[in-house]
């Protein structure tokens, strides 16, 4: 009788145990996807880095269309503003993990292109139109919750877009021309009107990634940016 006692009181000691152990796991489980105080501007933050990663893939598929065609003249501009937007996605990448977010690039996307010729009439025609429906909502929504950091970034994003379709206006003056990329902000320039510093981000000059004319000593430099 006393041992079946003495199980029954076992038998309860274990599952009060238990439910103690479930209650404490429960308690204590990490809230799922806590939203961070900053997530209206890692949203926008994202947008920006995903566009520049799109824009970046394409512009290197036309650079490398361009270099099929023997048009170096293209392939460097294409190749500077490619390396330029992958630079300013991963600016918003490290903005938006250092803002308690998590930043994933877009998936694989379809490209496309014809010959160099209309592929610069095209890429003008699309910086124009995207550039015409700006509203900066995001600059201003950064600048309202005064977080100067992802507003800079914003506006780079956004000045270095304006710069784009400056230098694909003269798609037809630049056979002799070579292109700068400031490697602090991505900023674009063609070399014939180069900054001592970089007017965003005051990076000295000769820290830019240059695409210069390619000599058979000098192949074309095609840098690459590690993930
Ligand atoms: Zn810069």
């Amino acid at each position: 009788m006393k041992l079946r006692l003495l199980s029954i009181l076992l038998l309860f000691v274990a599952s009060v145990g238990v439910l103690v152990w479930l209650y404490d796991g429960k308690a204590f489980t990490p809230p799922k996807h806590s939203r961070s105080s900053w997530h209206e501007i890692i949203v926008d933050l994202e947008a920006c880095g995903r566009l520049k990663h799109l824009k970046a893939r394409q512009y290197k598929h036309f650079a490398e269309i361009a270099a099929a065609e023997k048009r170096p003249d293209a392939e460097r501009l294409f190749r500077a503003i490619a390396f330029s937007e992958q630079l300013q996605e991963q600016n918003c990448a490290s903005a938006i993990r250092r803002l308690g977010g998590s930043y994933t690039p877009p998936p694989e996307i379809a490209l496309f292109g014809g010959p160099t010729d209309r592929n610069l009439e095209r890429c003008l025609g699309i910086e124009r139109y995207r550039f015409g429906k700006r509203s900066d909502a995001e600059i201003r929504r950064a600048l309202s919750r005064e977080n100067r950091y992802a507003a800079r970034l914003l506006i780079w994003a956004a000045a270095t877009d304006l710069r784009e379709i400056f230098l694909l206006e003269r798609r037809t003056g630049f056979e002799t021309e070579s292109f700068a990329v400031c490697p602090g902000c991505g900023n674009l320039y063609s070399t014939n009107h180069l900054d001592h510093y970089c007017p965003h981000c005051l990076t000295p000059g000769e820290e830019f990634v240059r695409f210069e004319k390619e000599t058979a000593e000098a192949p074309l430099n095609v840098p690459t940016i590690p993930r």
